[in-house]
């Protein structure tokens, strides 16, 4: 199925063979996981260029796919396989490929013309089929589930670093490969940074902690982000909080397919401006999610062009930031549907934790 997208597009392209070089590309496209592989795709082939290490594990993930073993030097088995294929003009992934690369390729293909193509399986895999949707739902509630151990534990005088690094240990003791990228954990005027990561700093209450996380399972990634404070709210973290909320809340009701981007990430933007917080929402609405952590589509006031379509998985992330004092953020993922979305994000949203 995703072969076959993919022979369709490499035609409409004028090709007649494309090398894939990225590996998230790869696994999406034929299952490998392993570190070091490239992919020839014809019209007739389907072929994959590894080293010994990987043999056992290509004939397990990708037993569809014709191996073409490593002798000498990868390099060589990748101008092997584009000869055997009889491929004259070659597509490669301009946006993966380093100068470097293409001049080893350049080198041992002289007989081939080599085309550059930029983000060929984007649009392919923004749209997420039931297989992919049900791994997401398992990454979502490993994180959900660190969370919610996260609020049975955490106190004020424990510092940044540690609160990370019980969300991380959570997750990866239930089931998550790894964290999905580096974990932010912003308190007080860290949380204005939206990408704060995390530092010794100890939480105090009456502050707002963001805390950004997410696991990633099967090659998949989760993102989320809860804030709350420990205590001791003050009136304007409160109206911050609920202001938050409430710009999620409404583009989790308005959000449908054939929305712009644009048009998604003004139902908040609008908001907050006609609150008189225009000035603080300084980063896009959300993005796509799946084997990358940020990918196809992006909702921001610069997405005009970008369509939401039924099947997609986004995120749904509007923050305020005020600096020196912090920031607030309410992250969900959510699924595109026919008629509208459904929150696949189960953490519950509550600004104050009482401990
Ligand atoms: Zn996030
Ligand atoms: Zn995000």
């Amino acid at each position: 199925m995703r072969i076959e997208t993919l022979r369709n597009e490499i035609a409409a392209c004028g090709l007649d063979g494309m090398l894939v070089t990225d590996p998230l590309n790869r696994r999406y496209l034929c299952g490998f996981t392993g570190s070091t592989a490239t992919l020839l795709v014809t019209a007739e082939r389907a072929m994959i260029a590894i080293d010994f290490r990987y043999f056992e594990r290509a004939d397990r993930e990708s037993p569809d796919w014709e191996q073409v073993r490593v002798q000498t030097t990868h390099q060589q088995a990748v101008a092997d396989m584009v000869h055997e294929a009889g491929v004259r003009c070659l597509g490669i992934e301009s946006d993966h490929l380093t100068l470097a690369q293409h001049a080893d390729l350049r080198q041992a293909l002289e007989d081939v013309e080599l085309a550059p193509v930029k983000g060929l399986f984007l649009p392919m895999r923004a749209i997420k089929d039931a297989t992919e949707v049900a791994i997401l739902r398992r990454a979502v509630a490993c994180a959900d589930a660190a969370f919610a151990y996260l609020c049975t534990v955490i106190r004020p005088g424990m510092t940044e670093r540690q609160v990370a690094w019980e969300l991380e240990s959570h997750m990866r003791t239930h089931g998550a490969t790894a964290t999905s990228f580096p974990l932010i954990v912003g308190s007080g005027p860290n949380g204005a940074l939206p990408h704060a990561g995390f530092t010794d700093r100890a939480i105090q209450a009456g502050e707002p902690i963001v805390m950004d996380f997410g696991a990633l399972i099967d090659g998949y990634c989760s993102d989320i982000t809860r804030t709350i404070c420990l205590g001791n709210a003050d009136e304007r973290y409160e109206e911050i909080w609920r202001l938050v909320l409430e710009a999620q809340q409404a583009v989790e009701t308005q959000l449908r397919p054939g929305m712009t981007g644009k048009e998604a990430d003004a139902i908040a933007r609008d908001l907050f401006a006609a609150r008189g917080y225009g000035e603080q929402f300084g980063h896009g609405l959300g993005h796509g999610v799946g084997l990358a952590i940020h990918e196809t589509p992006f909702m921001s006031r610069l997405a005009d062009e970008v369509i939401i379509e039924e099947g997609m998985v986004v995120t749904v992330e509007p923050g305020l930031y005020l600096p020196g004092w912090g920031g607030v953020r309410i992250e969900d993922i959510v699924l595109i549907g026919a008629e509208g979305v459904e929150v696949l994000t189960r953490s519950p949203k509550e600004p104050v934790l009482n401990m």
